[in-house]
């Protein structure tokens, strides 16, 4: 069997074995197309039987939830907790609160997570969790005792060593504190079993930066190796939760003025650049909708999403050099791609998991644009809690210059490894292909160091 058979019978596999997983599907086809070069130059990743290994998880937990609301209603949401591969350290990963939330969405973002995890080179394998809960207009009272039910269960099944989950959409410092809260009063422990944790309780320096800065990073690189810079470049970014804003906060520092950010409700433009201040107040302090901010900036256009026509994302119609995506899976689509090529945008770095669908990607790359894929541009969120584990595990605490001088180099080595790889097996530029080989390599390799079975 060739490798285009191999990885052709693998994802029949996963077709028929993970019915209505359409984004696992998606995730894992996005993979498994890039690897025909390695597979058919090292036949033992096949004799191995790696890949069989890799799309499916360690182990799957699927509980309920059931918490009271505020009028004294009982309500029952789904948790999930897919372990997906701890060969190069224990689970690591973060857990998404949104109504959207069902086992194909965890699996795709858990089995990315392997990748991603991989890149770093640190030692952390790759998981995902999350809940079908809506955060939307919960008061703090319910979402701490969502949090609270969530861990009753989740305790038991994660620890230091075993499984260290952290923030995702819905999932940030407050969500973060409810539930490690209630892990340190089933188990008595104060120790790093989750991150993205309040710096007064344990949490490192730079973590709630370390996603959107570390995308910018990658960026800044990437642009280097092509002769370019962010100097003076106008840039777009989708959302303006975790990640979308502190990606804003970097690409202003470096020089470029971002016009443009969105959320689920609409899209704001403002041509003088966005006021990040404002935008930390509404989306950060008062969880409030983007169009407040047109109010406080009246210069600034809002522009809801029902009236962006059908089909495509009012964001990326924003005239532009930088594109982000920084919110959710599939927001670029091909639409949406030959808007961005038509306006000039000559970089998509993507801050968010899978946000560009394959045939935009395919456009974006066919069209000479520079293509950032997630799971090298955005791994400075998960390397950083990495290095608040060890902080957490040696008692100690670094500032937070040493923390972004360490993500600076992880994201510049990122880098680094993933053109390299590229250009060594004949894709020169191409920056998803060899994301891909570098991280699969890694882990492939480790899982026959460590015994194939
Ligand atoms: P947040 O919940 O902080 O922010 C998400 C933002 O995206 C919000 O502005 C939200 O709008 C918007 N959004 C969510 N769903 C949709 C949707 N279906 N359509 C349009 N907009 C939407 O999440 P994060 O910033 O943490 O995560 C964003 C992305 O980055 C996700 O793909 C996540 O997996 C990825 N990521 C996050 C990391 C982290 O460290 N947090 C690490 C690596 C990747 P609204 O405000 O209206 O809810």
């Amino acid at each position: 069997m060739n490798a285009i058979e191999y990885i052709k019978k693998i994802l029949t596999y996963i077709k028929e074995h993970s019915p209505g997983q359409s984004e696992f599907y998606q995730a894992t086809s996005e993979v498994l197309n890039s690897l025909t070069p390695l597979l058919n130059e090292e036949k033992k990743y096949m004799q191995n039987s790696i890949l069989e290994q890799l799309v499916v998880p360690d182990r799957t937990i699927i509980f309920k939830v059931p918490w009271i609301d505020d009028s004294g209603k009982i309500n029952v949401n789904i948790g999930y907790r897919v372990q997906f591969n701890s060969t190069l350290g224990p689970y690591k990963g973060g857990l998404r609160f949104h109504k959207s939330v069902n086992l194909g969405i965890v699996k795709f973002l858990g089995f990315e997570q392997i990748f991603k995890n991989s890149l770093t080179n640190l030692n952390i394998g790759g998981a995902k969790g999350g809940s079908n809960f809506n955060p939307k207009g919960k008061s703090d009272y319910e979402i701490m005792r969502f949090c609270q039910s969530f861990m009753n269960e989740l305790y038991r099944h994660i620890g230091e060593r075993v499984d260290v989950p952290a923030g995702d959409i819905g999932v940030g410092e407050r969500e973060i504190g409810y539930l490690y809260g209630q892990y340190k009063r089933l188990t008595g422990r104060y120790e790093g079993t989750l991150t993205g944790k309040g710096i007064a309780w344990g949490g490192s320096f730079g973590r709630k930066e370390a996603t959107g800065y570390g995308a910018v990073y990658f960026a800044n690189n990437y642009l280097q190796k092509v002769g370019e810079d962010l100097k003076d470049k106008v840039a777009v970014v989708s959302g303006s939760g975790n990640v979308a804003i502190y990606a804003m906060e970097k690409l202003t520092h470096l020089g470029a003025k971002v016009v443009a950010c969105s959320d689920s409700q609409g899209t704001i433009y403002d041509k003088d650049g966005i006021d990040i201040k404002t935008l930390k107040a509404i989306k950060e302090v008062d969880r409030k909708s983007l169009s407040e901010y047109a109010k406080l900036h009246p210069k600034a256009t809002y522009i809801p999403l029902h009236k962006y026509p059908k089909g495509g994302h009012a964001i990326w119609d924003i005239p532009c050099q930088i594109a982000m995506p920084c919110a959710t899976q599939n927001e670029l689509n091909l639409f949406d791609a030959k808007n961005l090529v038509k306006n000039g945008c000559i970089m998509v770095n993507e801050g968010a998991n899978m946000p560009t669908t394959p045939e935009a990607i395919e456009y974006l790359k066919a069209n000479n644009a520079l293509f950032g894929p997630a799971k090298a541009a955005n791994a400075g969120g998960v390397a950083v809690s990495q290095l608040e584990m060890a902080q957490n595990a040696s008692m100690v605490r670094w500032s937070f210059a040493e923390v972004d001088t360490k993500l600076q180099t992880i994201m510049k080595n990122i880098f680094n490894l993933v053109y390299n790889t590229a250009k060594e097996y004949g894709f020169e530029g191409d920056l998803q292909r060899g994301a891909n080989i570098a991280a699969f390599k890694r882990v492939a390799d480790s899982m026959i160091d460590l015994g194939a079975v």
